[in-house]
């Protein structure tokens, strides 16, 4: 389909127009582990990227492929590959583009779990700085001649700080450094970091991308805007047998997938697939509601401070309202001291306590007792994480039914 077509036209006819077995609308399942072939000239030409076909489901299954094609449709990027989770999008993309003395900058401010497996890759040789990647100055200062890589996020979780996305691309680009932009918080409904010169997109496809919390998924795609060809890291094997611009792919695809095994299985593949069909009015749906429960809290009196990019305190409001379509599902609040923080999660009747973000229903979490309770209480303070803080993920339930929930339960006497 020419890509003038809207989002969620694009994503609906995506299988389709691949022309699955008699008509399908959707890519079946292929549970297959393996392919045969008539002809073992066909089998080698698959070894040796000279056809597209599938040898072993680790490293590519159609029904993967369905998938990763929607993404790069969402992402209007080169190409995708999917992994089982999104932490294996993330940890194979870095193992298979840096090498142990490569110098990476990350943003402070990264979902918990990349935070802790880039201390493991430090661990094992890789040099990390974090920086506040609100500004751009503190990627510049960290920078140094064997920096590779530069990691952000579009909306960290929880404090919902934005990166300086346009600038620190523009500085990638200067200094033809690798940048990976993880889109998780917004999905490229919302935003689509190519536009500010990211090489590489990071989505867990189990968030707002499945929608629907029944299955793990992660994804990596390339923009096609790094110029791979003149990368030191791409293994010199791959130069002879794989087109210049699909270089990281084929190195990611390899060494990452293939070889790292964070494989998506092809059930998992189609559960996602079904439901990033709906992203667009989920998102629309989600980001309305958000928008109203900030609007409350940050009105009530025993709300003591909201983090939320559309609220116009928020110190990247201004910058968000440019880059992002709508701001977002994903909000922060921290309660006066006078209200007992479990108690009141506990009044919550629709709200779910849950970890998860990007589900279709509103989930609820403290913070510190949980998803940063290993950093400690020195790292959380100096992060600026309240005690006493919530995050929520906002879902699509109707907006009157959300507004009553967190009113009520504030309103009970603590
Ligand atoms: C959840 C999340 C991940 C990890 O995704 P999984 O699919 O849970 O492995 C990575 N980055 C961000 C920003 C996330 O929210």
């Amino acid at each position: 389909m020419s890509n003038n077509k809207g989002f969620t036209t694009t994503i609906l006819h995506s299988d389709r127009l691949l022309k699955p077995e008699h008509g399908a609308l959707h890519q079946p399942v292929h549970n297959a582990v393996t392919w045969g072939f008539d002809d073992v000239q066909g089998l080698v030409d698959v070894f040796q990227n000279k056809s597209k076909g599938y040898a072993y489901s680790r490293q590519g299954n159609p029904t993967v492929t369905a998938l990763e094609h929607k993404i790069t449709q969402m992402e209007q990027g080169l190409a995708t590959i999917a992994f089982s989770t999104g932490m294996a999008a993330i940890t194979a993309t870095i193992m298979a583009l840096l090498k142990a003395g490569d110098h990476m900058i990350a943003s402070s401010y990264l979902f918990g779990n990349t935070r802790s497996i880039l201390q493991t890759l430090t661990d094992i040789g890789l040099s990390i700085d974090f920086v506040d990647a609100t500004d751009v100055e503190n990627v510049k200062a960290a920078y140094t001649n064997r920096t590779k890589m530069v990691l952000v996020e579009t909306v960290a979780n929880p404090a919902t700080q934005v990166a300086d996305l346009e600038k620190i691309g523009e500085f990638c680009k200067e200094k033809n450094v690798i940048y990976v932009v993880d889109n998780t918080m917004t999905s490229p409904y919302l935003f689509r970091p190519v536009s500010v010169n990211a090489s590489l997109v990071i989505n867990s496809l189990t968030k707002y991308i499945g929608g629907h919390a029944n299955a793990l998924g992660g994804s990596v795609t390339d923009t096609g805007l790094f110029d791979w060809d003149t990368y030191e890291n791409i293994a010199p094997v791959l130069k002879g047998m794989i087109k210049p611009q699909m270089l990281g792919m084929a190195q990611i695809r390899k060494r990452g997938l293939r070889d790292g095994g964070g494989t998506l299985a092809p059930e998992a593949a189609h559960t996602l697939s079904v439901g990033s069909e709906t992203l667009a009015l989920r998102m629309e749906r989600a980001c309305t509601n958000a928008a109203a429960v900030a609007t409350l809290l940050a009105h009530h009196p025993k709300v003591s401070k909201v983090y939320y990019p559309g609220l116009e305190q928020h110190p990247q409001h201004e910058l968000a309202g440019r880059l992002f379509k709508r701001n977002g599902a994903l909000l922060s609040f921290a309660l006066t001291d006078d209200v007992d923080l479990f108690q009141f999660l506990n009044n919550l009747q629709l709200v779910i306590k849950s970890s998860n973000l990007g589900d279709t229903r509103t989930l609820a979490i403290p913070v510190a007792h949980t998803i940063f309770f290993e950093l400690g209480a020195d790292r959380r303070a100096e992060m600026g994480i309240p005690d006493s803080m919530i995050r929520l993920s906002v879902g699509i339930e109707d907006t009157e039914d959300l507004l009553n929930d967190f009113k009520t339960a504030l309103d009970a006497q603590y």
